[in-house]
């Protein structure tokens, strides 16, 4: 049976030594955020997900979600932890205390949620969503659909869906189906099918808020004429408690691949009583509020998994005894060596540690900066802190899950052939985080929005801005000759991340093939180079610290030899995608589909 602990250490060392998370009680309703608050607060996430929320995870697997006569019911014991989190007040934690929340800055969310999809993925899949649909309701929808759902929902006693998926369509959404139509009365009625819709149905919560994409009749067609629905499972009586049962109902729930005990369910809406949230045929925008949320969400379920098969993979590593070192006996007290002493099981476990501690930092930074756009009273700051998340948000949903997948299946590689086998519980981390790369826009897809939308954004400021901070962090490196071998890597891959940019200007415009042939590789190595940043941060922190610190000396010297293995083992990969990237897309493009 694996294990987790929480890294609350690793989030100590990014908040107050590196990210200055001190100056997060400085804004304008952060007030109680001081670092020993946040660091209580971390300590006690820890703890709940370490020994509620693990425990449950390989049994839940098992057991899965089982559907019955429309109804779902949640893996033995997830009701209860589900009750222990809501009463412990989990759910409204960054939720505004206007609607009953206990408004704690978002980055302190952020930690919450990865030690969550760590614990047990499947789980997190449930409050995550409700507060996806709280924060779109809070964006854009009038004030009596705020009051009389966001307390509920920042309780907990009221989850939320996102229903945008139709049997023919995914990606793209202009093609949906599903119609609203003005009952007269304010309200519309809304009827169609949506499928694969995560929390659909569940006997976890009171009551069910679905946040539905439909169509008005008289709506343009592709995606300007979508419009955003707030369907409630049951009706709010006078008292605002679940009255009667509205016109929505599971059809079925899938079996898959991972995520078992978290239910996928078909939704059936047959002339369902729904709200209008925001405009009319503006529901996309008001529904990327929600999208822009769970695509960091998704995010953070790569950090989380990756962490914690990389924690398990190295107590394995240093238990499992195979072979002796090529350079002599290591354990000569013992029939062979752990195998941490090969080099490429090292490799690996490296690779892991410098994926996770990276990723962890700037998603970390994307948090801090969604406090700045939410508190900050400069509104020069509060654009530069939103033009920072949007950028960066494709860049974490595709890297970070693309790297959980690869993570987790090198973690499991660790264990032989254990790791296939399910007691071990590494095979439920390969299958759990794979649909990671899937859900919330394909990973592909998340390329494309980086291209296509966030680079021209706003004549392209936002990357202008990245590429300052770069710039910057690089030069004033420059002065500590230590850190030649972290900051000499980064210029280059820095320098490559340029190059691609001025390609892709080039090229992408005048054959908007070639920009959909290059973005993954451009997201690649934006991602690289954003983690390399991370690092060199992290080194010049540590660096200073590792002669001085007593007892952590260790711990900041391991820093600054995993940023010295990230600059030079993995910041190099921005040189073949560069390669490969200016290759172009004839190479693609011109081999007939026939001959495929
Ligand atoms: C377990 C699970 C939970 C889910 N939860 C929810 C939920 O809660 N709510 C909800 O609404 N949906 C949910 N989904 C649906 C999910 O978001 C979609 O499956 C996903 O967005 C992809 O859509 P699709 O499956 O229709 O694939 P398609 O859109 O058919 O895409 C197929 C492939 O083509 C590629 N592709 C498509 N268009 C392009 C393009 N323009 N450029 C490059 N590549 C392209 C994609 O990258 C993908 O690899 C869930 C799905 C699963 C499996």
């Amino acid at each position: 049976m694996p294990s987790y602990k929480a890294p609350v250490d690793e989030y100590r060392f990014i908040l107050n030594d590196v990210l200055d998370a001190g100056a997060l009680s400085h804004l304008p309703g952060y007030e109680d955020a001081t670092p020993d608050v946040i660091a209580s607060v971390l300590d006690e996430a820890a703890k709940f997900c370490e020994t509620v929320l693990q425990p449950l995870n390989l049994p839940g697997d098992a057991e899965g979600c089982i559907y019955e006569n429309g109804t779902v019911r949640t893996p033995a014991g997830f009701k209860e932890a589900y009750d222990q989190y809501t009463g412990a007040g989990w759910q409204g934690l960054s939720c505004s205390p206007d609607y009953g929340g206990q408004g704690l800055p978002h980055t302190l969310g952020f930690a919450m949620e990865e030690f969550i999809c760590s614990a047990n993925l499947s789980f997190g899949t449930y409050p995550g969503l409700t507060n996806g649909a709280f924060g779109a309701i809070e964006a854009h929808a009038v004030e009596e659909l705020k009051s009389r759902y966001l307390p509920k929902m920042a309780a907990g006693t009221w989850s939320g869906t996102m229903c945008l998926t139709e049997p023919h369509c995914g990606t793209d959404l202009g093609l949906i189906k599903t119609r609203a139509v003005p009952s007269g009365n304010g309200t519309y009625k809304i009827t169609g099918t949506k499928i694969f819709i995560t929390a659909g149905e569940q006997d976890l919560t009171r009551n069910i808020v679905h946040l539905v994409l439909a169509k008005l009749p008289d709506a343009p067609s592709g995606t300007k004429g979508i419009s955003l629905f707030l369907v409630p499972k049951f009706l709010p009586d006078e008292n605002g408690e679940p009255g009667m049962r509205n016109g929505v109902r599971c059809g079925s729930i899938e079996h898959k691949m991972g995520i078992k005990a978290s239910a996928t369910c078909v939704m059936n809406f047959d002339e369902a009583a729904g709200w209008l949230v925001a405009a009319p045929n503006q529901g996309m925008r008001a529904m990327f509020t929600m999208m822009n949320a769970a695509r960091l969400g998704v995010g953070i379920q790569g950090l989380g998994i990756a962490e914690v098969a990389r924690q398990n993979a190295l107590i394995y590593a240093k238990d499992r005894l195979q072979g002796r070192s090529l350079t002599g006996v290591k354990a000569p007290d013992k029939p062979a060596d752990p195998i941490i002493v090969h080099p490429d099981v090292r490799k690996n476990l490296l690779e892991a540690k410098a994926f996770t501690e990276g990723a962890r930092a700037l998603a970390m930074l994307v948090g801090l900066n969604i406090d700045r756009a939410h508190r900050h009273p400069d509104p020069a700051v509060k654009q530069e802190a939103n033009d920072f998340v949007a950028l960066l948000t494709p860049v974490i949903k595709a890297y970070y899950t693309d790297m959980g997948v690869e993570t987790a299946i090198k973690m499991q590689q660790m264990y032989g052939g254990h790791g296939y086998i399910r007691e071990w519980g590494m095979e439920q981390f390969v299958r759990d985080a794979r649909i990671s790369m899937l859900y919330e826009g394909a990973n592909a897809v998340q390329a494309l929005d980086l291209v296509g939308r966030k680079l021209p954004q706003d004549g392209g400021r936002p990357v202008r801005n990245f590429f300052a901070s770069v710039q910057a962090e690089i030069e004033e490196a420059k002065a500590e000759p230590n850190l030649a071998d972290i900051s000499g890597p980064l210029a280059d891959a820095f320098a490559k991340l340029q190059q691609a940019t001025a390609w892709l200007a080039q090229n992408g415009f005048a054959n908007p093939d070639e920009a959909g042939g290059a973005a993954t590789d451009y997201l690649r190595i934006f991602a690289l180079v954003s983690l390399g940043w991370m690092w060199l941060k992290m080194a010049r922190a540590a660096h200073g610290k590792a002669a001085s610190a007593d007892g952590l000396v260790q711990y900041y010297d391991a820093k600054m030899k995993t940023a010295r293995f990230f600059a030079q083992k993995i910041l190099p990969e921005a040189n073949s995608r560069y390669l490969s990237l200016t290759a172009g897309s004839k190479i693609l493009m011109e081999m007939a589909t026939e001959q495929f």
